[in-house]
């Protein structure tokens, strides 16, 4: 071969690396994070969708030989992590301290993130959950912080990071105090976000009316509802958020970086509700499905699911109030259930009578408790049992109540050490496998979006 020709075909091969055309690069990368989905969600939630809705969970198509992983996610300093920590460590690589927001454990250097990555790349980045958006798993790839609580100071660095589409709850930390915001320095960050160039948006049609980046979509002043309860809000649904998501940030050249979290998951699992627990997981579910089909048709993409830690310890009992044995959940009855624990909960005041409590759980779950379960839920026996365990009350009882009737049970109201599952398609998505850390997952993703960069091959778990 001539001069002329080496440098046309070098110069060939630099244009369509530069586009992400050849095999191995992630030019998009979906990193779908569901917040307290451990094996026990996943199990109960594709249990409960083959028998009531009779076909198969979208993420079982990512389930395949050579891309599926368990996980596990220890930190720094902990053996249960919370999700500060775990995101952190997907975000960064990095084992973290305990509440800590992609910061080393000196609690002053900040950690290079995933989304700076892509970034640093030409990429466009977004950042949706249906909890906080300020909340640990989104904040961990766009902040820096020594506290997750300074939630205040992740709304900043969102936006001063230039996220292109930030979408998700607790609008107060945008607002000031005077508007009934939590911020004490008396700046309007959503004003101020107008002011730069974003578009904002605080309902559902808002969002659909977006055509362009950046996008600003703060849906509630705390968390956005829980998918059991949205109906009777203006809020778009994870899908919804994901779909319109995936068609503003793939307008760009050079492809980009999106983390999705299903991030009441968790909130419904620490409740111990059951039903708000698998409807989150089927709302994040249909996210997943929304990335899978985006991915068929834009080649180059990397569909990533995992979870930060598993809550609730949740799973299907055999047991029913019947005694008949190994009967399994009662999905009727559970697909019957109208409203979450936290709706239920505002129904039922701070001290209802046994009487109140039986009007409200025969009106939410079509379920007649006996005097004594009342009598438990009433004087909120299980608390005053187990005062260690994280509390929420009456939930508590109630759950405990509710159990031999739904049968699906919770052995705790905190974060387990249960290990996690991790599948994926993709470039990329052959680093998936066996037994994994999360810290694992940031060099898989960094690799999978740097096309001359090749796996290490070393597997295992890391002892960074
Ligand atoms: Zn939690």
């Amino acid at each position: 071969m001539n001069g002329w020709v080496v440098r046309a075909l070098a110069l060939m091969w630099a244009v369509l690396l530069s586009f992400g055309v050849l095999a191995g690069e992630a030019k998009n990368v979906i990193l779908l994070i569901g917040d307290g989905m451990g094996m026990g969600q996943i199990g109960t939630t594709l249990l409960y969708s083959r028998t009531m809705l009779g076909r198969d969970l979208r993420m079982v198509e990512l389930m395949t030989p050579g891309h599926t992983a368990i996980v596990l996610n220890d930190t720094a300093d902990a053996m249960v992590t919370e999700s500060a920590a775990a995101a952190g460590q997907i975000a960064t690589g990095k084992r973290m301290l305990a509440g800590a927001i992609s910061m080393a454990e000196d609690g002053k250097t900040p950690l290079r993130t995933l989304l700076e990555i892509a970034q640093d790349k030409g990429k466009a980045v977004g950042l949706v959950t249906t909890s906080g958006i300020t909340d640990a798993t989104p904040a961990a790839f766009a902040a820096h912080l020594a506290k997750r609580s300074d939630e205040v100071s992740a709304a900043e660095q969102e936006l001063q990071h230039r996220v292109d589409v930030l979408m998700g709850g607790r609008r107060q930390f945008f607002l000031p105090e005077s508007v009934g915001g939590k911020r004490k320095d008396g700046r309007d960050l959503i004003a101020e976000a107008r002011t730069a160039g974003y578009a904002y948006a605080s309902t559902a049609a808002e969002m659909q009316a977006v055509g362009q980046t950046p996008l600003l979509g703060l849906f509630n002043t705390g968390n956005m509802s829980f998918e059991l309860d949205r109906g009777r809000t203006q809020e778009p649904s994870l899908a919804e958020m994901t779909v319109k998501t995936l068609q503003l940030l793939s307008a760009g050249k050079k492809g980009f970086f999106a983390m999705i979290e299903g991030g009441r998951i968790d909130h419904a699992a620490h409740r111990n509700d059951a039903a708000a627990t698998i409807r989150d997981t089927l709302a994040f579910d249909e996210a997943v499905g929304i990335a899978i089909d985006f991915a068929k048709s834009h080649r180059g993409t990397l569909v990533l699911v995992t979870a930060d830690h598993e809550t609730g310890g949740m799973a299907v009992i055999g047991n029913s109030k019947t005694s008949k044995e190994y009967v399994g959940a009662d999905f009727k009855a559970i697909a019957g259930i109208g409203a979450s624990f936290e709706v239920v909960l505002k129904e039922l005041g701070t001290k209802p009578a046994p009487e109140r409590i039986r009007e409200v759980v025969k009106q939410y779950f079509a379920i007649d408790l006996t005097d004594a379960e009342l009598d438990t839920v009433a004087r909120d026996t299980v608390k005053s049992l187990d005062p260690a365990n994280y509390n929420y009350d009456l939930l508590h009882s109630l759950a405990f109540v509710l159990r031999p009737y739904l049968r699906v049970a919770f052995v705790t109201q905190t974060h387990t050490a249960a290990p996690l599952a991790l599948f994926g398609a993709g470039p990329g998505s052959e680093r998936v496998g066996g037994l994994m850390h999360n810290t694992e997952i940031f060099g898989l993703i960094r690799d999978a979006m740097t096309p001359q960069r090749r796996p290490s091959g070393k597997r295992g778990l890391s002892s960074q």
